[in-house]
């Protein structure tokens, strides 16, 4: 460790304190991707990476990695209309946007309107683990499925007692299942169950639902998700002459499983306003110095972008979310470039753009990489290091992918010996999900081994209080120390580390978590 005692020694609480002071102030204004206080943060950002010495890699030479998203936005043009064969041929139902369903813009790229046969599959859930399977009897290709929000409630089982929440009834994980046996659109049934109003839930996701939307352009849109009240789902339901509540009790009972409403058709459109804009990464460069092993690379990473300013004029400052963990990159950046001597593998160290908008920053870098994804040995990713308990820190996926680098964090910890490890949340069972819920995931999904950093969720948590008089400094310097020292040992162990330890097996095909 003796060549990396100088940098470690740069990375202060002060330092750090500067840095989210002018991440999280009004001029930044919430770091909204696409608004104009993210380009002032990237700004700050590349002076800095400028100031340090890193090269400049990114588009054009610049330390902007720079891309285009699509800006989307429901408008009032939603339709959802049941069309039902009967004896004297076929009949309509339209339902009524914003009381009977709403939609969610998130994810869509272009416009749809499309009449497809219904498939009901029970919960919609996939679940080898958990002995339980909707889709297997179900062919939703090119269908709409309508499935029921939540999870099962059984008595006595082992998995879904009704006590605990499960990661399987995630909305997200539910919809990505649904879009991989290929269904054209997800149709969600208020859980009969819940003792929430059908209208409050949609009140409570207002602002999620009508903000603007982003996604990476492509020229498919993906299956649209619409969430129906207990009304429009026993009227659905009453071709096979049954309730929700009913055939809620035969799922679960085993009595009946997923099957096709006979006779009846679900006509749906959306049409969304688009408008592409430009953001982008900020990557700086540092070569290492082995003739061979410089061309693997080490990835330290954070979020630059947060929630922004809304339409009052509210800034959402987001100092811990993620204030802290760029500001932890570029004293990171500051602590490597001190030292005297030079690593033997690179760094590549990458603000990322568009995370709060569904990691879509790190899935262009990851699609677009500046260091081949084969030579990327390790992403150390920092989301949320400034509040909660002064003395420890969530490691999460750090032996999930390599053995190897585990213990390297673990040898940095014991190194520092000021801040304990906590392993709460470093499993894919969670109901939190957070393994999905960072960047990280989208490296890890490729079969890079990560760690992703995290102090844990807060009251203050997408809020607009999440602000810098709040943040431990001083907690943010011994998480920095040990990411620091953590990437330094992975850019100086011998041999190829790349190619011993990832583990092929492991690739987990689930996305991130939209924040409600
Ligand atoms: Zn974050």
């Amino acid at each position: 460790m003796e060549a990396a005692a100088v940098g470690l020694t740069t990375i202060t609480a002060r330092d750090l304190e500067a840095h989210v002071n002018f991440l999280a102030s009004d001029v930044t204004a919430g770091r909204g991707t696409g608004q104009p206080g993210l380009q002032v943060a990237a700004e700050y950002i590349a002076t800095q990476f400028h100031r340090l010495g890193l090269e400049p890699i990114g588009t054009d030479n610049s330390y902007f990695q720079k891309f285009e998203l699509l800006k989307t936005r429901l408008t009032d043009n939603i339709g959802l209309v049941m069309i039902e064969k009967g004896a004297d041929g076929w009949s309509r139902e339209k339902f009524q946007y914003n009381e009977d369903f709403f939609v969610s813009p998130h994810g869509l790229t272009g416009s749809t309107e499309t009449q497809a046969p219904i498939v009901f599959a029970g919960y919609g859930i996939t679940a080898p683990n958990y002995d339980w399977d909707d889709y297997a009897d179900a062919d939703v290709e090119r269908k709409a499925v309508l499935i029921i929000d939540g999870q099962p409630e059984i008595p006595g089982s082992d998995y879904f007692t009704g006590e605990a929440e499960t990661h399987v009834g995630d909305v997200m994980e539910k919809v990505i299942t649904a879009r991989e046996n290929g269904a054209s659109a997800i149709v969600i049934a208020f859980n009969p169950r819940s003792e929430m109003l059908f209208s409050d839930r949609m009140k409570r996701w207002e602002r999620w639902l009508t903000q603007d939307a982003m996604a990476l352009p492509s020229p498919i849109s993906p299956a649209p998700v619409f969430f129906i009240n207990k009304r429009t789902a026993n009227r659905l339901l009453s071709v096979l002459g049954k309730s929700l509540m009913q055939i809620q009790e035969e799922v679960e009972t085993g009595i009946s499983g997923s099957t096709i409403l006979p006779g009846t058709n679900l006509l749906f459109s959306v049409e969304l306003e688009k408008e592409t804009v430009v953001t982008q990464n900020v990557v700086g460069y540092l070569s290492g110095t082995d003739p061979e092993l410089n061309k693997e690379g080490i990835i330290f990473s954070a979020h630059y972008d947060h929630l922004g300013v809304d339409k009052e004029g509210t800034i959402w400052y987001g100092a811990d979310d993620n204030g802290t963990g760029t500001s932890a990159i570029l004293e990171i950046a500051d602590a490597i470039t001190s030292n005297p001597k030079r690593a033997k593998r690179s760094f590549l160290f990458l603000a990322i753009a568009g995370e709060e908008k569904g990691l879509l920053g790190s899935n262009y870098y990851t699609n677009h990489p500046l260091i081949p994804l084969e030579q990327t040995i390790t992403n150390l990713n920092i989301d949320m290091i400034g509040r909660n308990a002064a003395d420890s820190i969530y490691i999460i996926g750090s032996n999930m992918i390599s053995q190897e680098l585990h213990d390297m964090n673990e040898a940095a910890a014991g190194y520092l010996n000021n801040l304990g490890l906590n392993y709460r949340y470093n499993t894919l069972d969670d109901p939190n999900r957070f393994y999905y819920r960072s960047d990280h995931y989208n490296f890890a999904k490729r079969g890079i081994p990560v760690i992703f950093y995290f102090a844990g969720v807060h009251e203050d948590y997408h809020q607009p209080t999440d602000t810098r008089d709040k943040i431990n400094f001083d907690k943010m310097e011994r998480v920095a120390k040990l990411v620091y020292l953590t990437g330094w040992g992975m850019a100086n162990r011998g041999g190829n580390i790349g190619e011993q330890n990832l583990n092929s097996e492991f690739q987990p095909e689930i996305p991130f978590h939209i924040k409600y």
